[in-house]
């Protein structure tokens, strides 16, 4: 299942707090509002807001989109409106609206520094002041490995075992964003069908580059391997050091995590698994 964030394909249209604050100034601000969280609490804030809705007279959002959250508050029986309304301003009905509170890159990037303020450290010091913007693009660099063509060449009388050992990984375990790596031993025995060795690297990295855990990465590398090649069987493990662990509590330093994941001649029998780790494990 490849994860891919979807752009919306409408215009952007960015926009300024000059147009909200004169939109703003045509309400009337003896009225008293309820903002809906996130966007309509920093429209209430600059009219009279109150707390609960209970307390309101108006319910009020940043935007009108389709009208779902609208429907959700209406059992409250309280007026609702948008400060912007797609559904009844024609010219904004096609573009994709963004609001000054909403994620831009900066913003992220604030986010990020408050954090390390929060860590205690002063994200104006020298060393740290580009380190957000250097963050986030480091992740999202990592967090995007390329897809690629999964080339297979027809290979007729090839049903000998294809196996690579110790292929380097790197990824982040998805619980504290902590780096775990290792190596990585990918095998198959071909049923007609055979892939350039590159393309197995490739695999590994496809899945080990995201946030993840190393059980999800083992399995997702034998089933991508299995639907491209259907192979008589698929074999891998990997063998990785979570710093995550190293780094804390009991700080283990030598301790490797394995995992493995066998699927067809691999599960059902014991002489092919029995080859496969006597290679990966330099006896053969
Ligand atoms: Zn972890």
């Amino acid at each position: 299942m490849e994860t891919k964030r979807t752009r919306p394909q409408a215009m952007e249209y960015f926009i300024s707090w000059k147009e909200i604050t004169q939109r703003v100034d045509k309400l009337d601000k003896s009225k008293k509002y309820y903002g809906v969280p996130r966007g309509g609490q920093y429209i209430s804030a600059m009219l009279n807001p109150v707390d609960t809705i209970e307390e309101c007279d108006i319910i009020i959002d940043d935007l009108i989109d389709s009208g779902t959250t609208r429907e959700n508050y209406s059992k409250y029986k309280k007026p609702f409106i948008g400060l912007f309304d797609k559904i009844n301003e024609e010219d904004i009905k096609n573009k994709w609206l963004v609001f000054p509170w909403e994620l831009k890159e900066e913003a992220v990037e604030d986010n990020f520094c408050r954090i390390l303020q929060y860590l205690g450290e002063d994200p104006t010091r020298e060393g740290l002041k580009e380190t957000p913007k250097r963050y986030i693009k480091f992740m999202k660099e990592f967090l995007a490995p390329k897809e690629f063509n999964f080339t297979c060449f027809d290979a007729e009388g090839t049903d000998e075992m294809i196996v690579q050992t110790n292929i380097p990984f790197y990824s982040l375990c998805e619980h504290h964003i902590a780096p775990f790596f290792g190596v990585a031993n990918i095998a198959y025995i071909p049923n007609g069908k055979i892939v350039g060795l590159s393309k197995l690297a490739r695999t590994l990295d496809l899945y080990a580059n995201r946030l993840q855990n190393q059980e999800r990465i083992t399995t997702q590398i034998a089933e991508r391997l299995q639907k491209e090649l259907n192979p008589l069987g698929v074999a891998v493990t990997l063998k990785a050091q979570h710093l995550c662990m190293n780094m804390r509590g009991v700080k283990k330093h030598n301790t490797w995590t394995t995992t493995s994941k066998m699927l067809g001649i691999f599960k059902e029998d014991n002489k092919a698994r029995n080859e496969f780790f006597n290679i990966i494990n330099g006896t053969k």
